[in-house]
């Protein structure tokens, strides 16, 4: 709900405010988004089938990929579309659609959805997928995040700072960039304080220091940027400046992760569930913390290894269907992405629930047994603890069933004893006696959307 006037772009009116075009148009998306939330997840349902079948009909009709996909399963599209029937179209997985390229694209994309653009997904291992945007696509993207805010209460009076990926040259320590208002999202409907950014390039030292100068009253970055931050300040004996909230994007947020961000800043963490081919997923619940499927903008499913849907507790594969995009329609697409469903929400919100985000299955550690994982690596420090030397970075990665890459920014490298020692903790903590290899490091490079992984595996499907 709105918490504070919008702006009123007419002279000598303030209240109530008379919004501008993109603005009359946003506050117009909220006040659908705040009714349809408290939906019934069978009324939720029907309206995001009714929306599926505009979509199916168009890439059915305009987009190569479609065409061929539809034709060979001798798909119609019915005139009511139902949870059946769309469990008949095949899930597109993701080397499908890098091997499409053009040809998961519209060749006819209506010219109101226009204003195209490219994106393309990270991928370390060198394998992206290129998409399509809209300013359709766009003006979701932006409601969303507006949502986000205003289920979080967030006070825009405030003051936003952000430590993100940036190409190097922008925002870079130890000034950062710095801007009047809070950016596309909020500033053209709300007045706002003023905000600031630091390439996440920066060192611990650097953003310390940034965010000492800069004490903002929100925080934005990486999950583990912000763990890294918390121990750097630790272990130099520092406070951290306190901050009201912290927001954390473009990893998955595990809850030892979490716990240690909230105790660190003794603020609250509230997470988000994105991603790059369709925008806004998941938003954390204001009131139990559960993450809750931006049904609205998605539909999201989690299915097994053999596409049936997975109950509240099992985990599975994510695919999503992004509702609006008609320049590069994903429809049973699989992100990537592993997670579970929850029970239904106590704040009585109809939005699906998703319990935990588990990342992406390349996080997945492979034993040989050909079972996979999730990899406990230890705690933050376990490292430092075993050999007397300090860490600043580290990235494990998984090339065979029984060898693994250890990347480490330490102090200075490790003698032979301190390896063995190494060696036996990740073999106890990974529980299998893996071959560990070391590579002493000056700084591990993020991906191109900076996000980091601490785990990576190289085994293919
Ligand atoms: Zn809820």
């Amino acid at each position: 709900m709105l918490n504070q006037l919008p702006i009123s772009r007419l002279s000598g009116i303030t209240f109530p405010a008379i919004a501008d075009g993109h603005g009359a148009m946003q506050l117009a998306l909220q006040y659908q988004l705040d009714a349809s939330q408290w939906w019934s997840p069978e009324r939720l349902q029907a309206h995001q089938f009714e929306q599926l079948r505009a979509l199916l009909v168009h890439a059915a009709g305009t987009v190569p990929y479609y065409q061929q996909l539809f034709g060979q399963q001798g798909l119609q599209i019915p005139e009511r579309i139902d949870a059946e029937y769309f469990r008949q179209i095949p899930i597109s997985r993701r080397l499908a659609i890098q091997q499409a390229e053009h040809a998961i694209e519209s060749l006819a994309l209506p010219a109101e959805h226009g204003g195209k653009e490219y994106g393309k997904t990270s991928g370390s291992t060198g394998r992206s997928v290129r998409f399509a945007r809209t300013a359709v696509t766009r003006t979701f993207w932006l409601a969303f995040a507006l949502r986000d805010h205003l289920w979080h209460g967030r006070d825009f009076a405030g003051k936003l700072a952000a430590i993100r990926w940036f190409a190097r040259g922008l925002a870079e320590a130890p000034v950062g960039a710095h801007e009047p208002n809070w950016g596309v999202i909020v500033a053209p409907l709300f007045a706002t304080g003023p905000s600031c950014t630091l390439n996440v390039a920066a060192t611990l030292a650097e953003q310390f220091d940034w965010l000492s100068r800069e004490r903002p009253d929100y925080l934005v970055s990486f999950p583990s940027n912000l763990v890294a931050l918390a121990g750097y300040a630790q272990e130099q004996g520092r406070a951290l400046p306190p901050v009201r909230e912290i927001r954390t994007i473009g990893e998955s947020l595990g809850s030892a992760q979490r716990q240690l961000i909230e105790t660190a800043w003794q603020a609250r963490v509230v997470d988000i569930y994105t991603c790059e081919e369709a925008g806004y997923l998941a938003l954390q619940c204001p009131s139990s913390g559960d993450y809750h499927v931006q049904a609205e903008n998605v539909i999201l499913e989690i299915v097994d290894a053999h596409g049936a849907p997975c109950p509240p507790g099992k985990i599975g594969q994510v695919l999503i269907t992004s509702l609006h995009n008609f320049a590069t329609p994903l429809i049973r697409y699989e992100v990537g992405d592993m997670a579970e469903f929850g029970e239904p929400c106590s704040c009585g919100r109809g939005l699906p629930v998703i319990r935990r985000i588990h990342g992406r299955k390349r996080n997945r550690l492979r034993l040989p047994s050909g079972e996979s994982l999730f990899p406990y690596l230890g705690e933050h420090g376990d490292i430092s603890r075993v050999t007397g030397v300090k860490l600043y970075q580290f990235q494990c990665i998984q090339h065979s069933l029984e060898e693994i890459e250890l990347k480490l920014v330490l102090e200075r490298p490790l003698d032979a004893a301190e390896q063995a020692a190494v060696s036996a903790l990740m073999q106890r903590n990974l529980g299998h006696p893996f071959r560990v290899r070391f590579n002493f490091l000056q700084e591990i490079a993020r991906g191109p959307s900076g996000k980091h992984e601490d785990f990576i595996s190289l085994i293919a499907d």
